[in-house]
């Protein structure tokens, strides 16, 4: 029978885990403020920001939000980061994507100071993860170790086959995953037979943004699948990049959409505001 992997659960106990940590750190005088910063009233992003603000409260952590209109100009959106970055009393800065059109992404990542990129977006956080160098990570891709180690699927020496190399997701777990000594193999639309690639992992990692794309013809029998993906199909349920009725029966172990990948993602980010106030003897 294949494991399911419970992602609410090792959620949850990475956010108690954190909850003792900053309780100890303040007893130290060590306060960890994170600033959210939301441009616009996108409806999925005020869910995730508002989700980001109750995690926070919950480990103990204090934000500071900044919910600007959809009409703030890039200038300032610059110049209210770069005072964040100035601000001694916030540690980690956080802008919650995507960002209006008239906003470059990329320009604002870069204005993030490194040392208060809780994201791990920033080309420095991205380079001193390729390099060994300790860092922020990138949330879910850190969220996903989390889950297999937790799980007690072995990644060292494995085979483990990434489909799709996004910045977020599939190329920081790229980057882990050699981090932890496995084979790591990254596919994505222009790979021929994409079949015969992730019919070869041990570990399958989906980040396609295809509904139910993934079925049991792409899977090696006893492979552990996770499924970054996250849509509503035509009946309003929340379901992922893997057909899971399909796939699940020829795995040893997978993730379930909803309540796999995605409650990770929040307990990684609350790791890496909890980073921030960490002092080198501390850090895992
Ligand atoms: P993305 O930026 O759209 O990237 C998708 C990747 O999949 C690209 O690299 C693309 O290849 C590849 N791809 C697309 N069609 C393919 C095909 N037919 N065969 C092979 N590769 C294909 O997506 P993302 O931001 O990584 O997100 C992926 C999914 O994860 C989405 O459903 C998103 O909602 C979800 N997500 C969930 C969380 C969470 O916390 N649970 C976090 C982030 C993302 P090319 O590069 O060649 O175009």
């Amino acid at each position: 029978m294949s494991q399911l992997i419970d992602g609410k659960r090792i959620s949850q106990q990475i956010k108690d885990e954190l909850r003792e940590e900053v309780e100890r750190l303040k007893e130290k005088g060590r306060n960890a403020c994170l600033a959210v910063v939301q441009v616009g009233a996108d409806p999925a992003s005020t869910v995730y920001v508002r989700n980001k603000k109750k995690a926070c409260e919950y480990i103990g952590i204090r934000s500071k939000s900044y919910e600007l209109p959809e009409e703030t100009t890039e200038q300032e959106l610059v110049g209210l980061v770069e005072n964040l970055n100035k601000d001694a009393q916030v540690n980690g800065v956080l802008v919650q994507l995507p960002l209006p059109d008239h906003i470059d992404e990329d320009k604002i990542i870069r204005t993030i100071s490194p040392d208060k990129d809780v994201d791990g977006f920033h080309p420095v956080s991205v380079g001193r993860l390729w390099i060994g160098e300790k860092g922020f990570l990138s949330c879910t891709p850190a969220g996903i170790i989390q889950l297999l180690k937790r799980s007690g699927v072995e990644i060292e020496g494995r085979e483990c086959v990434i489909v799709g190399r996004s910045n977020i997701v599939g190329k920081p777990m790229a980057a882990l995953l050699l981090r932890e000594n496995a084979t790591v193999t990254v596919a994505h639309s222009r790979t021929k037979d994409l079949k015969k690639v992730t019919k070869r992992a041990d570990i399958l990692v989906v980040a396609i943004g295809k509904k139910r794309f993934i079925t049991s013809e792409y899977i090696k029998d006893g492979a552990v699948v996770i499924d970054v993906g996250m849509h509503r199909d035509e009946d309003g349920h929340l379901c992922g990049d893997v057909d899971f009725a399909d796939v699940e029966p020829h795995t040893s172990a997978i993730t379930p959409v909803p309540g796999g990948v995605g409650p990770m993602t929040i307990a990684m980010l609350m790791n890496n505001c909890v980073e921030t106030i960490r002092t080198q003897e501390e850090r895992p």
